[in-house]
């Protein structure tokens, strides 16, 4: 091994290395393996990459957790499944930090709501509050997932429950320090007769917040990693009939099996009210020096509600598309001799 050699790692042909995974597999047919075979003898990539594959194959054919049933590069690409608690947020570090940072975004917005209409009183509380409300909520949300994942483990899978008292928890606290800085006035004036900051930001929360984060970020989020660990588990006919709404599935234990199109209507019943409401408010502030900064707020708390809702949405139905898939496969392969 020369030096020039080390930084420079690539496949002298790429073409072939594409075929690694299948003849690791036993997936390809004889002219492929021969030509794989005398590029290995020419290409230390792919020859590392041959022995790393041939080590996983190994370990998912030995693997009790994953049925006895045959293992091909199919089934494993579509693996980014992670049924013993390896990797960080069973594999979905993305959702849980777009989430976690989405929801944060609109308990921050809620509080900037509420000052910006004061904006030259309130400056000092609202350049600190807004972005410590982030951060907490942030990290509280991202907490609240990792138990979530946590407590799936085990022969009685309790994450459902453990993340949703978490987020009450989470949700408590959070209020009572917001409540407790929060101006104790009438902040925003409006011809009828309007909450004091700290009540409407409760109102807030309590009102669309919590069940906005329970229904398109927890429950989803508990559902496809319970379904997963199922799938890992070899359950896979519950699974299916679950998927397809079959009368006699049955949801398994710590899994909230939420339709999408419940999620969908809920969304789409959720528009008007909420154009109608904010447009109400608008349209009898009194104005004042901040009205059009505490306009804008309200818009993009709005927003954010529909951003949140919609990216939890988009990530279940991706996901139950994956879990399905995979179902089908593993039904697939279990029907062969
Ligand atoms: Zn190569």
């Amino acid at each position: 091994v020369t030096a020039t050699q080390a930084p420079d790692r690539r496949c002298t042909e790429p073409p072939v290395s594409a075929l690694l995974t299948a003849y690791c597999f036993g997936d390809a047919d004889h002219v492929t393996c021969e030509r794989v075979q005398e590029h290995l003898l020419a290409c230390p990539v792919c020859w590392d990459e041959v022995l790393r594959l041939e080590a996983t194959v190994e370990v998912l054919r030995r693997d009790p957790h994953i049925s006895p049933q045959p293992v091909t590069a199919e089934a494993v690409a579509l693996v980014t499944i992670d049924g013993h608690g390896e990797h960080r947020f069973a594999g979905h570090v993305g959702f849980a930090v777009l989430s976690s940072g989405l929801y944060a975004a609109l308990n921050a917005a809620s509080v900037w709501t509420e000052l910006a209409y004061q904006f030259a009183r309130f400056e000092h509380l609202a350049l600190w509050l807004v972005p410590a409300t982030f951060a907490s909520m942030f990290v509280g949300m991202l907490a609240v997932m990792w138990l979530g994942v946590r407590f799936e483990r085990g022969a009685r899978p309790m994450g459902l429950v453990a993340s949703l008292l978490a987020f009450s928890l989470l949700t408590v606290i959070s209020l009572v320090v917001t409540v407790a800085l929060l101006p104790h006035e009438q902040v925003v004036h409006a011809t009828f007769s309007t909450r004091a900051a700290g009540a409407a930001h409760v109102k807030s929360v309590l009102s669309y917040f919590v069940i906005l984060a329970v229904l398109y970020v927890l429950v989803p989020w508990q559902a496809i990693i319970g379904l997963e660990r199922e799938l890992v588990q070899g359950r896979v006919g519950n699974t299916l009939a679950l998927l397809r709404h079959d009368a006699d599935a049955f949801h398994p234990t710590g899994v909230w099996y939420l339709r999408p199109s419940v999620l969908g209507w809920l969304f789409a019943f959720n528009v008007p009210f909420s154009i109608v409401g904010g447009n109400y408010l608008l349209d009898h502030l009194v104005p004042g020096p901040y009205s059009s900064w505490f306009a804008v707020a309200l818009y993009i708390r709005m927003a954010l509600w529909f951003v949140v809702a919609g990216a939890g949405l988009g990530w279940y139905v991706r996901r139950l598309q994956d879990v399905k898939r995979l179902a089908l496969l593993m039904t697939k392969l279990s029907a062969q001799p």
